[in-house]
């Protein structure tokens, strides 16, 4: 398998080869296809089998680059996460031109009004930030089609539930929902039931 078999945009092609990706790793085969037809997708797999890339290749394949709105919000529960998953949102999205913004606790909240208000096709973040910006309006959620919940299992453990909940709250009904976790604890299970719908299960 090939990442020429998705079909996706050249411009998103050339991002993943020149990053220095070859071939797709076992969760990219079965998780990066699901993502596109925009099925809620649930990844069981622990870091390191190449699951950052499958939701980023996947969310900026979704994206619509001749708007401004932002179209993709991912959830990380550490600060270093999501600055590490920006990146690689970043890398591969080069040659497409994403605006990209992550959103992370303990950074200038200014910077944050002042890039959303610019306009960004993704952001990256983390609960407690990205909440307050949905919350105050200044990240607009009304035209995300993807919703990405990365290591879900830390993300619970860290407290994060009830923020999580609320950014639910505010999404669009039919956004489109990944929740990647190393382990599928009943938390975890609750949240699928209430939040994902038809959901495509992949374990690595
Ligand atoms: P992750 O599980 O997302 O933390 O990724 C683990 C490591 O695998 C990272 O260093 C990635 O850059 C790398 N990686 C992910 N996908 C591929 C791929 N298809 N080919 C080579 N390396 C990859």
């Amino acid at each position: 398998e090939s990442f020429d078999d998705y079909e996706l945009d050249e411009n998103l092609l050339r991002g993943i080869y020149s990053y220095g990706f070859e071939k797709p790793s076992a969760i990219q085969q079965r998780g990066i296809k699901p993502i596109l037809d925009g099925r809620d997708t649930i990844g069981q797999a622990q870091s390191g089998t190449g699951k950052t890339a499958t939701f980023v290749i996947g969310a900026l394949q979704r994206i619509n680059y001749g708007e401004r709105h932002t179209q993709a919000l991912i959830l990380a529960p550490t600060r270093e996460l999501a600055n590490q998953i920006y990146k690689v949102a970043l890398a591969l999205g080069d040659y497409l031109k994403v605006r990209a913004h992550a959103c992370i606790g303990g950074t200038s909240i200014q910077e944050d009004k002042d890039k959303l208000r610019d306009g960004q096709h993704l952001v990256v973040g983390t609960p407690g930030r990205v909440y307050d910006m949905v919350n105050k309006r200044h990240l607009n959620v009304d035209y995300l089609k993807v919703f990405v919940l990365d290591e879900a299992d830390e993300l619970m453990s860290r407290g994060f539930k009830d923020q999580i909940y609320d950014i639910f709250k505010c999404l669009p009904p039919d956004v489109q929902v990944c929740l990647f976790s190393a382990t599928m604890a009943p938390e975890i299970l609750d949240m699928t039931t209430k939040f994902m719908r038809n959901a495509v299960r992949i374990l690595v």
